[in-house]
């Protein structure tokens, strides 16, 4: 993906408070990220862990989804698949993440529930660029698996805007 600026990323967010966003800590090295290797801008929050981002490039812009996980104990599966990038992993890699849905719903209460990698490095993992120690099922290409990320990406980003 095409390099982000901080404003950008603080801008994008579609679920969070203004508070929220202040409190955002960003990637560390943020700006020596490998953005060439990345489909999405994710990351926990270096001072807040149970808090991770999701920052998309969209046709129509830029979309920031704040997401909050337990910090253990949440997902009970042996092992797991991320929903994301389907990358299997050890229980303690994978985490149950939870985006409040924008506007309205979001006020409600509402949110969306996905596993994913817990460090939120999916891109690294398909592209083999961040070591597994987990057998992987997976064999289609980098490039096949980035393109069904981006499907999923778009669809979890569309349930969390809906
Ligand atoms: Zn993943």
């Amino acid at each position: 993906m095409e390099a982000l600026s901080a404003d950008e990323i603080r801008r994008s967010f579609v679920n969070l408070s203004k508070s929220q966003v202040k409190a955002i800590t960003l990637p560390p090295k943020f700006t020596e990220l490998p953005w060439e290797s990345l489909d999405y801008l994710g990351w926990r929050d270096g001072k807040a862990p149970n808090r991770g981002y999701l920052v998309v490039r969209r046709d129509d812009g830029v979309t920031g989804i704040g997401v909050t996980t337990q910090a253990s104990g949440a997902a009970r599966r042996f092992a797991g698949l991320c929903d994301l990038c389907n990358t299997a992993h050890h229980v303690s890699d994978v985490a149950l993440f939870a985006a409040r849905r924008a506007g309205t719903a979001g006020r409600e209460g509402n949110t969306v529930g996905m596993y994913m990698c817990a460090d939120l490095a999916c891109s690294l993992y398909i592209r083999g660029l961040k070591e597994l120690d987990v057998p992987q099922g997976e064999t289609a290409t980098p490039e096949v698996r980035a393109e069904r990320l981006a499907t999923r990406l778009e669809t979890f980003v569309h349930r969390v805007c809906g």
